[in-house]
């Protein structure tokens, strides 16, 4: 830290991203990425957006706002458009958060980051003993809640009408509902979004778009809430989504049948992954999204995430002692999750 650093940000501890490392070619199953390239539609937009690229994109992301706000019979007032889904995030603590956050305990790391960064106070509710988040903790509150669903690392999701439940107890207060895995099989609140104007549902084409390196993210919420998030975009980065995402986010959009066909295939891959680390004695936590969440018995977490680091195959292990047990495992292709598989057999024999 230089001695000019401000005092507001010393004490921060920043987020920590999964690893993405450059030095060799490992199997990657640690940041919930698509295992298959994005759509020949929009592999072919990024050389004629790459032609324009002398000119500033459009602040107001209009056509793809329009596109996205079609999807679910909304308007493009009722769209953001942002640099990843985690700008809008950061939007959204920014934007409402002075009487506080609340979230639960175990979930996406970058909620605390933000809350500290804007300096909120935040509360941190714990999930149930099996994981799954208490909605009854969530009634009678004053803070802005964010709530992942499908909750992050855990795979466990809400039902639409827990979210109803959720919202219908904070009338005066903004609800975020994270749906950044939401293709995955959960709910998506989205058709809510007409019926309650404290609620922001964020989604995402980093995931089952198979676009995380484009950082393209957005939200769905009611037009004064939309409102709200511009005026912190126009005062922070109104050219927030670059010329060639812009693009490529909107040949996305026109190719949902590829995208489906891929989450399908994601889906086959995570039974068919869940089953067999089941068979090797593993707890696999019910998932809703395009990774595992599980624990071994008989290997720690930690010595299995360093065993197969070693092994080429990367999974995301957290420290917090709540699940340090567990390893998130991204979905890959059938291929990639039986290497994985060979790989576990031969840590767990390993450590007999
Ligand atoms: N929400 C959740 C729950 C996530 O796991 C992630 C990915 N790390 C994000 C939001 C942010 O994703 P992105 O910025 O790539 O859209």
């Amino acid at each position: 830290m230089s001695r000019f650093f401000s005092r507001n940000f010393a004490a921060l501890t920043p987020y920590t991203p999964g690893e993405q490392p450059q030095d060799k070619q490992y199997i990657k199953l640690n940041t919930n990425e698509s295992p298959f390239p994005p759509s020949p539609r929009a592999q072919a937009m990024a050389t004629k957006a790459a032609a324009h690229l002398e000119l500033y994109p459009d602040p107001t992301c209009r056509a793809l706002r329009e596109r996205l706000g079609a999807l679910h019979g909304l308007t493009a007032d009722e769209v953001i458009v942002t640099n990843g889904s985690d700008e809008v995030l950061s939007f959204a603590f920014m934007a409402y958060g002075d009487n506080g956050v609340m979230f639960p305990d175990i979930t996406y790391g970058f909620y605390r980051v933000f809350a500290q960064l804007y300096r909120l106070p935040y509360t941190e509710v714990p999930l149930k003993e099996d994981f799954t988040i208490a909605i009854e903790d969530y009634k009678g509150r004053q803070e802005t809640v964010f709530i992942a669903n499908p909750n992050a690392p855990t795979g466990k999701a809400l039902s639409r009408a827990e979210i109803r439940q959720v919202l219908e107890n904070n009338r005066d207060n903004v609800v975020v509902v994270d749906e950044a895995y939401v293709d995955f099989g959960a709910e998506s609140a989205v058709p809510l979004v007409k019926e309650y104007d404290n609620l922001l549902v964020v989604q995402t084409f980093s995931k089952s778009r198979s676009m995380a390196g484009a950082r393209l993210g957005y939200a769905f919420g009611n037009a004064a809430i939309i409102a709200d998030l511009e005026t912190i975009k126009y005062s922070t980065n109104p050219y927030n989504v670059n010329r060639l995402t812009l693009l490529l986010g909107e040949a996305t959009v026109e190719a949902e049948d590829y995208y489906q066909s891929k989450c399908a295939a994601i889906r086959a891959t995570r039974n068919w992954t869940a089953k067999a680390l089941e068979s090797l004695g593993f707890e696999v936590l019910p998932s809703d999204a395009n990774f595992l969440f599980a624990r071994s018995p008989q290997v720690s977490g930690e010595t299995m995430y360093t065993a197969l680091k070693k092994k080429g195959i990367l999974v995301r292990h957290f420290t917090n002692p709540k699940i340090s047990d567990f390893n998130r495992i991204t979905i890959g292709t059938p291929e990639q999750m039986e290497v994985f598989i060979t790989k576990v057999k031969e840590v767990l024999y390993e450590n007999l």
